[in-house]
């Protein structure tokens, strides 16, 4: 037991090819915005299916670009799920617009539909919503509640490359759609992110936005100006991706697919083996879903006292998590703006019980035992909370 290694709850996995293209990108001429940022794009609109991609610098300023693509008023009211990243809710703030969380399904931990509604004010312009763990949002439903409403919609997709929703691919299915690269995500670059839409004015805007707001089509549009000009139309940033990191997206890509298997076969075995354990409650999947599984969480029974499941997790060397803390709980929310916890029973309810296990490709069938047999344990060792006060 004593060399047992410590098990992440998740980890990238870059193979020798991987490598290979970045060292190869990293002698050739160009190391940013040059030809790999261009074949990345490409290949990833060819997976996704839709008419353009944009890499970025990383999924938080896939989201930033994502909302200011949109030119909303200062003050624009945008609704979202307060049960995901902080990065989520930020990309709101960074925008001057004002987040309103709506609560999640108790099934599927993805935002209700019917909560939007509820939220829905005349300044409401925006809805973000986030495919939680890997499992696509209900969309039809979404979908036209957006459009009722006249109200942009945003994938936050961070967490569901792969996945499909009615057998279109996430990143397909609304206005705009934002992916992550980051180590623990399905595909990695080390730091990265994309967004994919089918409109090629937003894809326009963000291209310029990701690069100071530059417009590079100048000369195209008016020759009365010399060679060197170039024109901000926007105030944009630099959130521009290098060239190895595409060239390492682009042979990530060819793995995905294998990536995406190797995770739902994990899950199988966490779904047999957990099913006997009676304290624990696996995940809810939908059926016109196709899950892509970024994270594994399982909900333990209120009786069992999850603090002391998780320290003798860790203890046995097993990455346990919890995604997530709602984004209302945190301090600078709480200071900013006036959210109840009250208003948001279901997140509320899940936050107290959920617990993330690992799950990642580089996993072996044998590393999920592992999981499975720790945990028993840990419950058992945990004891439960009414045990415990009558022991006081
Ligand atoms: C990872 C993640 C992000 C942010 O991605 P980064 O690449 O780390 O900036 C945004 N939203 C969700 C739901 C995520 O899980």
């Amino acid at each position: 037991m004593a060399e047992d290694k410590f098990i992440p709850y998740g980890l990238q996995d870059v193979n020798e090819e991987d490598i290979n293209e970045v060292v190869q990108t990293l002698k050739s001429n160009w190391i940013t915005t040059g030809p790999k940022i261009t074949e990345f794009e490409q290949e990833f609109a060819k997976y996704i299916g839709c008419r353009n991609s944009v890499a970025v610098c990383n999924g938080t300023a896939a989201l930033d670009l994502a909302v200011a693509s949109l030119g909303l008023k200062k003050g624009a009211e945008i609704i979202t799920t307060p049960f995901t990243f902080v990065a989520t809710a930020n990309s709101i703030i960074y925008n001057e617009c004002a987040p309103v969380f709506a609560d999640i399904k108790k099934d599927t931990f993805n935002i209700d539909p019917s909560q939007i509604r509820k939220r829905i004010t005349k300044k409401t312009k925006a809805i973000i919503v986030v495919d939680y763990a890997g499992q696509p949002c209900g969309y039809d439903e979404i979908i036209e509640i957006a459009k009722k409403n006249n109200l942009y919609l945003i994938e936050d997709a961070a967490h569901s490359l792969g996945a499909e929703y009615k057998g279109k691919k996430t990143g397909n299915v609304v206005d705009l759609a934002i992916f992550s690269f980051h180590p623990v995500k399905h595909i990695t670059t080390g730091e990265g992110g994309m967004i994919t839409t089918n409109n090629d004015e937003f894809a326009r805007k963000l291209r310029m936005l990701r690069n100071h707001g530059i417009d590079k089509n100048v000369l195209k549009q008016n020759s009365s100006v010399g060679t060197w000009h170039y024109d901000m139309k926007l105030l944009g940033r630099n959130y521009r991706m290098t060239d190895f990191q595409a060239a390492l997206g682009i042979s990530q890509m060819k793995r995905l697919d294998g990536f995406v298997r190797k995770r739902q076969q994990l899950v199988e075995i966490y779904n047999s083996e957990l099913k006997r354990i009676p304290e624990i409650t696996t995940p809810f999947v939908s059926n016109d879903v196709k899950h892509s599984w970024h994270l594994y969480t399982v909900l333990l029974d209120k009786e069992i006292d999850r603090e002391k499941v998780f320290l003798r997790m860790k203890e046995k060397k097993i990455g346990v998590n919890v995604h997530y803390i709602p984004v209302y709980k945190h301090t600078y929310y709480r200071q900013k703006f006036n959210f109840s916890d009250k208003d948001f029973p279901n997140a509320e309810e899940v936050y107290s019980r959920i617990m993330t296990l690992p799950l990642f490709p580089k996993m072996s069938k044998e590393d999920v035992f592992r999981v499975v047999g720790a945990l028993k344990e840990a419950i058992k060792e945990a004891g439960n909370k009414t045990n415990q006060e009558s022991r006081i």
